[in-house]
């Protein structure tokens, strides 16, 4: 049976408020099985009914290593009210600044994705500034994967979250996104949350094994310690999609608090909810 575009648009809002998967890809590498990672890729029809299934109106999809900025662009392009590209670089390489505002303006990409770990480079790298300022510039939220990467190669050092804490304070202007909430660094993570206005942080990844339950608790666990250091408000939801799926990894965020043993402990539902939609409002194209 299907659903009436008027029902489908209630699903997705609540008053005026979309809700938002912020970490996407089209295509990606999935590590569930460290021995043997797969790839798994998407149609934009996928994607758009996976979103739907969730209640979800729109979607980041990111840029990466494997799908270039221009793939991103055209496929946001097939569905301009529902998707926003970000674009990619490495900011530390030689004209990059020139490639974010190329990636802006010939590309009609929102914001800017930046793989520290994989790409080899810590965030306070002064050849990565001129990047941070042409982003400040163009108004570009900044995601940076902010998490370990099972390859041995891809060093720990480079997701310190002390590295982040010094971008965030020297440009205040640029907003700053910590995918993964900085896993395993989740605390420290959060810390830096809470001394700058400019850093967020999306929940995407670290809980998508949602076949084992303890993906839950450590998902409660951690919004917890946010609701107590006072940047619960700065979560936003994001999937890692097509790794991690939209409708079960709602479900798990909506859920969590099965596992607060006391109710003191336990996540007021509008603060979860609010990590769905209202949460996101700041990052969002005007
Ligand atoms: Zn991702």
């Amino acid at each position: 049976m299907s659903t009436s575009l008027l029902e489908r648009e209630s699903n997705w809002r609540r008053g005026s408020i979309p809700r938002v998967d912020y970490h996407c890809h089209i295509s990606m590498t999935e590590y569930s099985d460290i021995e043997h990672p797969t790839v798994v890729s998407v149609t934009l029809e996928e994607f758009l009914a996976d979103l739907d299934e969730a209640g979800i109106e729109k979607a980041v999809v990111l840029a990466d290593g494997r799908t270039t900025p221009e793939q991103v662009s055209a496929f946001v392009g097939q569905a301009p009210e529902r998707l926003i590209g970000f674009g990619y670089v490495n900011p530390v390489e030689q004209g990059a600044s020139d490639e974010v505002r190329r990636q802006r303006n010939e590309l009609s990409l929102f914001g800017l994705k930046l793989y520290p770990t994989s790409d080899g480079f810590r965030v306070n790298d002064e050849r990565a500034f001129e990047v941070y300022e042409a982003a400040t510039d163009l108004g570009m939220p900044v995601m940076f994967h902010h998490a370990g990467m099972p390859s041995p190669g891809d060093l720990l050092r480079h997701s310190d979250p002390a590295l982040i804490d010094e971008v965030a304070h020297s440009f205040p202007g640029l907003k700053v996104v910590l995918a993964h909430l900085g896993y395993p660094r989740v605390d420290e993570t959060l810390y830096v949350a809470r001394k700058h206005r400019n850093v967020w942080c999306d929940v995407s990844w670290p809980y998508g094994d949602v076949n084992h339950p303890s993906y839950a608790y450590m998902l409660w666990r951690d919004l917890l310690t946010a609701l107590n250091l006072g940047v619960l408000n700065k979560m936003v939801f994001g999937t890692d999609y097509p790794g991690v799926r939209q409708r079960p990894y709602v479900d798990l965020l909506m859920s969590v608090n099965r596992y607060a043993p006391h109710p003191d402990l336990r996540i007021p539902e509008e603060r979860l909810t609010a990590i769905l939609d209202e949460n996101v409002k700041p990052l969002l194209p005007d």
